[in-house]
């Protein structure tokens, strides 16, 4: 699929969006918010919902935590536009409260065409409720930091899952912030797993050489596989590498 097409294929599901009423939250939402970002992107980044700001604006990460994930992305080298961005439910819970799973469930379709169309090598999932749609029978403070390969069945054909912890969650707690900005010194590396594991037709996903630049096209360093019975930890990953990755 060419940008062009990418691109009018999810406006078609934002027009579907910004209309359902498939689930209750349609009944308390001011805008729906179906998320944004680059459709030849490689990378989505999945949060739970839409809060305040987000219901106001129509548009995904706007208030601080937004700019928390900007500041993150900007930390290894990248831009909020550079990526795909979107939630588990695409309207606000009322007074910011957890998504019920009906509400998940009712929501679920769009954002499986959304990663079929995007087909991207790395999902990020924010926070717990995207770790249950992504990682389901873990926990965040266990899974974050993790690498996975995503279930085709959530849309993604070939693409890796690594869990974060929401940068909402960072904001309340300092401790979380840390983590988060470990979790976000993971992504580069992550993207690399998952290039080479798509470059190698699926499977287990070979592991370039730390602080390699892996091109779209390049040959994948391969070497050791990534378990896919359950989440691997990558090693730190330390300071973001000189060169920093291509991500078109
Ligand atoms: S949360 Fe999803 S399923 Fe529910 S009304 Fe909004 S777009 Fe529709």
């Amino acid at each position: 699929m060419i940008d062009a097409e990418r691109r009018a294929a999810l406006e078609l599901v934002a027009d579907e969006v910004r209309s359902c009423r498939r689930c209750r939250l349609h009944e308390t939402r001011t805008q729906a918010v179906p998320g944004e970002g680059h459709p030849s992107t490689e990378v989505v980044f999945v949060g739970e919902g839409p809060g305040l700001n987000e219901d106001r604006q129509g548009r995904p990460f706007v208030g601080r935590a937004g700019d928390l994930l900007v500041e993150l992305l900007a930390s290894i080298g990248w831009r909020r536009d550079d990526v795909f961005i979107t939630n588990i439910v695409k309207c606000r819970p009322p007074d910011n409260r957890d998504p019920a799973p009906d509400e998940i469930g009712a929501c679920g379709p769009y954002l499986r065409r959304q990663l079929e169309i995007l087909d991207p090598a790395l999902i990020v999932a924010l926070g717990r409720h995207s770790l249950g749609r992504f990682m389901p029978g873990t926990t965040i403070s266990r899974a974050h930091g993790t690498l996975r390969p995503a279930d085709p069945a959530c849309g993604a054909a070939d693409a890796l899952v690594l869990a974060m912890y929401h940068p909402a969650a960072a904001l309340r707690a300092p401790a979380l912030e840390e983590a988060c900005r470990a979790d976000t010194r993971q992504i580069p590396r992550a993207l690399e797993e998952a290039r080479a594991r798509r470059a190698a037709g699926g499977g287990p996903a070979p592991t370039a050489a730390p602080g390699a630049t892996v091109g779209v096209s390049g040959p994948p360093a391969a070497s050791e596989a990534t378990s896919a019975a359950g989440p691997e930890s990558l090693p730190p990953a330390g300071e973001p590498p000189a060169d920093q990755l291509t991500l078109f």
